[in-house]
């Protein structure tokens, strides 16, 4: 099989996690790794911050959480997105208000979001899709007109830069994964950041379950969303290989890029020219031209050399979970909808061999010989 994508751990790495584990980082929130991890990758995304929590999930809970909107508020969000995305928001009493997809970039469309704003909203929390960065100098601009705060879900976008500047260091603050296909992994793992003091100690009050002085004696309702030590010890060894994996990562998607350029039929994943795409996943949308559907492409890559592929998102506009919820606020989608039923990714493993995309994109060109 030719797996959608492979974590890779090597040896240092393992023994850096057995170190930690040596020197008693079990949990909580002391030792070395801890704080060296949330240290060197906050000045890495040009952050004063970083919070290190146990999963890109939790890291959105928990930004929302330290947000403090009143209940009842609305959150633009991405319609193309991670469940995770709208969760940080409703479980904070919050309603995710999607905001549907470009169409060259699947990023949210930046031309909706005035359209969208009410009363009601809060705040805004793109997404910067598949590595792709929202242009955020522009979103920023609408965001600061009206008042509202700016949350990034950086969890694809680890390393990518809107004209030259990190995505993660715009916002007030910026939530990555380190989930095993993340940029970079620590298994299961989360950070936010951030440049806000009064946000950095709030944020770090209700990870650890709002602990104060004296202890066991609780004002606010905090969570448990810690990371362990010897967790932020792989963190950091993976983060030193930041700038090589995303080379390897770029390096997959211009070998993509470069077969099947004359493919017709395909839209291919772009690098704007303002942009530097991390490619966190070689994401592609079949158009009807290319003969046969997604579905129908994604069946023959699986019967050809198992070749496993994934589908975009389906749109927060579709969740049943979200319609649920009391205050849900109906918005159509409908490029987000085409890119659900259309769109797919590859194999984007970093350390992928250029043989085994040759191998992919000669299943995909055989489609369009038959
Ligand atoms: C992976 C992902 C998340 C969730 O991160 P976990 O670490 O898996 O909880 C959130 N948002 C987006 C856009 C993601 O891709």
């Amino acid at each position: 099989m030719i797996p959608v994508f492979e974590p890779v751990i090597s040896e240092d790495e393992i023994e850096a996690v057995v170190a930690a584990l040596r020197r008693g980082e079990i949990s909580g929130t002391f030792g070395e790794a801890l704080p060296a991890f949330e240290g060197e990758f906050a000045e890495y995304v040009g952050c004063k911050h970083g919070i290190a929590v146990n999963s890109g999930t939790s890291a959105l809970q928990l930004a929302v959480a330290a947000a403090q909107f009143v209940p009842g508020g609305e959150v633009l969000v991405s319609a193309s997105t991670n469940i995770a995305t709208a969760l940080g928001v409703l479980h904070n009493g919050q309603v995710p208000v999607p905001v549907d997809s470009e169409g060259v970039t699947w990023n949210l469309d930046l031309d909706l979001i005035e359209g969208l704003i009410t009363p009601k909203t809060k705040a805004i929390l793109p997404v910067h899709l598949y590595g792709h960065p929202v242009d955020m100098d522009r979103l920023m601009e609408i965001a600061q007109r009206h008042n509202l705060m700016v949350i990034e879900d950086c969890a694809e976008s680890h390393g990518a830069t809107v004209r030259g500047r990190q995505t993660g260091s715009f916002g007030d603050m910026a939530c990555f994964s380190f989930y095993a296909n993340k940029v970079i992994t620590t298994g299961e793992g989360g950070m936010v950041t951030t440049n806000d003091d009064a946000l950095a100690e709030r944020l770090r009050l209700l990870r650890n379950l709002a602990f104060t002085e004296p202890r066991f004696w609780h004002q606010e309702a905090g969570f448990n969303f810690r990371m362990p030590g010897f967790v932020a010890a792989l963190g950091l060894e993976q983060f030193h290989k930041i700038e090589h994996i995303i080379e390897q990562k770029r390096r997959v998607a211009h070998t993509y890029n470069e077969f099947l350029k004359d493919v017709p039929g395909l839209q291919l994943p772009v690098e704007l020219d303002w942009a530097y795409n991390v490619y966190w996943m070689y994401a592609l949308v079949v158009k009807p031209e290319f003969g046969i559907s997604r579905d129908e492409l994604a069946a023959a890559l699986w019967d050809a050399a198992e070749i496993q592929t994934r589908t975009f998102f389906c749109p927060m506009s579709q969740q049943p979970v979200l319609h649920k919820q009391a205050g849900y606020r109906p918005v159509a989608c409908p490029v987000a909808d085409r890119l659900w039923e259309s769109g797919l990714y590859l194999p984007s493993a970093w350390n992928l061999p250029e043989e085994t995309i040759e191998i992919v994109c000669g299943a995909i060109k055989e489609q369009v010989a038959n």
